[in-house]
């Protein structure tokens, strides 16, 4: 079963400034969902999160997400098709190494479902569909939770500024967001 994020209690913009970021990776390093929050965080182009820089995790996204070829498949008994060893070994991977699930493989390999699951099965890979659940929700919350803390910060930050009298356009260039989420964050503070 999985654990909690490690970065858990962790100062938000420890993942949000790159001076921290070698800090972070140490905090990363070991965590037991670094993969689900890597996955979370894929197109998030500020923080460092799953163990990544936004550049390495962009790359890393990029071959996560490319389609794989038609898995190769050879007549077996009965004319029926039959996986290849190649694409045996690289089911038993994702499983093992990125801890993808059966639909996940599936997917990435261009066979159907039912046939990873039937592979993944006499492998004694099991996730119940509970843990299936489970795991998607640690994904989540770890994920919404640090989005949540960057936006309440966000805010401290633009009013902390604007109340010791730096000008809204010096806290755009500042804190590099635009007018419109500046006088937002304003309009909800005044009410
Ligand atoms: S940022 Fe992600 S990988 Fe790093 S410790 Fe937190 S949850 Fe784990």
């Amino acid at each position: 079963m999985l654990d909690n994020p490690k970065c858990r209690g962790s100062d938000t913009e420890l993942f949000y400034d790159r001076v921290n970021w070698a800090k972070v990776a140490k905090i990363c390093n070991g965590c037991p969902i670094v993969l689900e929050c890597r996955m979370e965080f894929a197109d998030d182009p500020y923080a460092f999160a799953g163990g990544m820089d936004p550049d390495r995790r962009y790359a890393w996204a990029r071959e996560w997400r490319k389609p794989a070829p038609p898995a190769r498949k050879v007549p077996g008994k009965g004319g029926r098709p039959r996986l290849t060893d190649e694409t045996k070994r690289e089911i038993l991977r994702l499983w093992d190494e990125e801890g993808r699930g059966a639909r996940a493989i599936a997917l990435r390999l261009g066979i159907a479902t039912s046939t990873a699951s039937a592979y993944l099965k006499s492998n004694n890979r099991k996730r119940t569909e509970e843990q299936e659940r489970e795991l998607a929700r640690r994904c989540a919350a770890a994920g919404s939770a640090m989005h949540r803390a960057k936006g309440e910060e966000t805010t401290r930050n633009v009013l902390g500024l604007l109340g010791e009298g730096y000008s809204v356009k010096e806290v755009t260039a500042l804190l590099g967001i635009s007018f419109g989420h500046i006088y937002k964050i304003k309009r909800e503070a005044a009410s």
